[in-house]
């Protein structure tokens, strides 16, 4: 159960408030919620009546919430939640377009791509700089280079950035990166998640490819708890028996994610499918099933790419997908700004 305090109840009223709950043998865990002011409560809450609740002068109101997670559930929260980046909404009417390369390979590639990617319908650009490799021998990204290569296209062709945090120590270092991405081998990084909920930075949460729905969402907790409620979701495939596409894409995720939580939902048909010829296609149907946004591998070069060239496409097919995408956004009453 979820219970909204009144703004000004002082200190001392919301302890006892929660000892009040502690004698009931209920669990009561105050937190700052986005400037409201709540109390978690765990245990036999069945027991309590939410009506009886608000009758208390210092409680405006009380929300059963019966899910695992409580802070990214729609019972708790029914409006959609808006990421506001720079002059982009995530999570609004419009389908957001983030594209770029996987990695940042030099300061002219960056600026290269931007450019076009922007011209021809990018909303965000992306661009990873230290890159989790399944190999140690394979190129590990720029890393502090390819940050600052990626935060002068930014300014040059004034649109907002997002690039994956491979560790808590290079918070600091991703200071200028609008977005801050965790990636699909960091979802349960819980200990990154708790220090990214301290930050006043949107964050990309991408769901593991290994993760049920419910572990995504309580990995988003982890943020919406510390006091971040500026999170988007990414789905990107899951692992499963077959072989013929780098991952599964779990395209149902979609609207089930839009009816259990408030948070905005990506799709990353790149990483999802492995593939450039698929790109289209299921950025296509991404789009049919809801997601709010998509996040597209778009590489000046991909024959020479020095990482995921096989699922990256070139500019002229992006260009495709937004004109396309939009036709399909219209049907639906949404929009490619
Ligand atoms: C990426 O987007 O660059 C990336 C590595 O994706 P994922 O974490 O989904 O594998
Ligand atoms: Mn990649």
């Amino acid at each position: 159960m979820i219970v909204t305090l009144n703004k000004n109840i002082s200190k001392k009223e919301i302890d006892e408030l929660i000892k009040g709950f502690k004698d009931k043998q209920i669990e009561a865990e105050f937190i700052d919620f986005n400037n409201n002011k709540l109390l978690l409560l765990f245990g036999e809450t069945e027991m309590i009546d939410e009506n009886a609740l608000s009758n208390n002068e210092f409680i405006d109101k009380a929300v059963r919430v019966s899910t695992p997670y409580k802070l990214v559930s729609r019972n708790f929260k029914e409006e959609d939640t808006i990421v506001k980046v720079g002059d982009v909404l995530i999570g609004g009417k419009d389908v957001v377009m983030i594209a770029g390369p996987c990695s940042v390979e030099s300061k002219e590639q960056i600026d290269e791509i931007c450019g076009l990617v922007k011209e021809s319908g990018a909303n965000i650009l992306r661009g990873g700089t230290y890159k989790p490799r399944k190999s140690p021998y394979y190129f590990q990204g720029l890393g502090q280079d390819g940050v600052k290569y990626l935060v002068e296209a930014k300014k040059k062709h004034a649109i907002p950035i997002v690039s994956e945090i491979p560790s808590i120590e290079k918070i600091d270092e991703f200071k200028d990166v609008d977005i801050i991405q965790v990636g699909a081998r960091n979802m349960q990084n819980y200990e990154l998640l708790k220090a990214l909920s301290k930050i006043d930075k949107p964050i990309l949460l991408k769901r593991g490819m290994s993760n049920t729905i419910e572990e995504l969402l309580m990995s988003a907790e982890y943020l919406l708890k510390g006091g971040n409620p500026n999170v988007i979701l990414c789905e990107r495939g899951i692992r499963t028996f077959e072989k013929a596409t780098r991952n599964t894409l779990d395209l149902s995720i979609v609207p089930l994610l839009k009816k259990l939580t408030h948070l905005p939902v990506l799709v990353d048909p790149s990483h999802a499918t492995g593939n450039w010829e698929l790109v289209e296609p299921m950025s296509l149907a991404a789009i049919a099933s809801g997601a709010d946004g998509l996040l597209i591998e778009v590489h000046n070069n991909p024959t020479i790419a020095l990482s995921d060239g096989g699922q990256s496409i070139k500019v002229d097919r992006f260009k495709n997908i937004v004109e396309k995408g939009r036709k399909i956004a219209n049907i639906i009453g949404r929009d490619i700004k």
